[in-house]
């Protein structure tokens, strides 16, 4: 399974590591032509706005907003989800915008710029998941269709929404593997319609 990660900023190689690890492929996505032949993608965190900006220089905001409506499966984690999400509180970056949720930028405020919380995600497992918050946004708001999948003080921290899986927190940055597995299955379960 080719599983691409992009990289413009961010844990990049954290990701790639997971992912191999898990027996993926792992291609570098900086532009639209490094997505032939992939069946799914995951946006690291950064900064949203740089990282936003330079896929729509890329193209790859039509592109994936394309792909997604396609059923193309994408995990956003951190400055990823905000790309994500259809709105934004604090300044909007350039994004992909198509995931029914509401995102606070720097949620936790800039003081508290960075903590661990073991969180309870039953979709991956019964033991609690050490999940690292860096300048980490919340979701403020979830549609209909968003299933959320793990809280953190009563606030959705981790989603999803058909091939759309957003976290707020960095699971590339522990060895404990589960999330990125959760996501390799959803890949392997798409229903993607690559244009033929
Ligand atoms: N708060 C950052 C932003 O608005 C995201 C932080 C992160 O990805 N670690 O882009």
């Amino acid at each position: 399974m080719q599983i691409g990660v992009l990289a413009i900023q961010g844990d990049v190689r954290e990701h790639q590591r997971h992912l191999m690890a898990l027996g993926c492929e792992v291609p570098l996505v900086r532009r639209v032509a490094d997505l032939e032949g992939v069946q799914g993608l995951i946006m690291p965190g950064g900064e949203s706005t740089a990282i936003g900006l330079l896929m729509q220089e890329e193209g790859l905001l039509d592109d994936l907003r394309a792909r997604i409506a396609r059923g193309f499966p994408v995990y956003g984690t951190c400055a990823g989800l905000i790309l994500l999400a259809r709105d934004v509180e604090g300044p909007p970056p350039p994004r992909v915008g198509v995931m029914d949720i509401t995102a606070n930028r720097n949620a936790y405020g800039r003081q508290v710029a960075s903590f661990e919380a073991a969180l309870d995600i039953p979709a991956v497992g019964d033991a609690p998941f050490t999940a690292v918050f860096i300048r980490a946004p919340r979701i403020e708001r979830m549609g209909p269709g968003v299933a959320p999948l793990a809280f953190l003080h009563g606030q959705a921290v981790m989603a999803e929404e058909g091939p759309l899986l957003v976290s707020a927190f960095h699971p590339e940055l522990t060895a404990d593997d589960r999330v990125h597995r959760y996501f390799v299955e959803k890949v392997r379960n798409a229903h993607y319609r690559p244009e033929s």
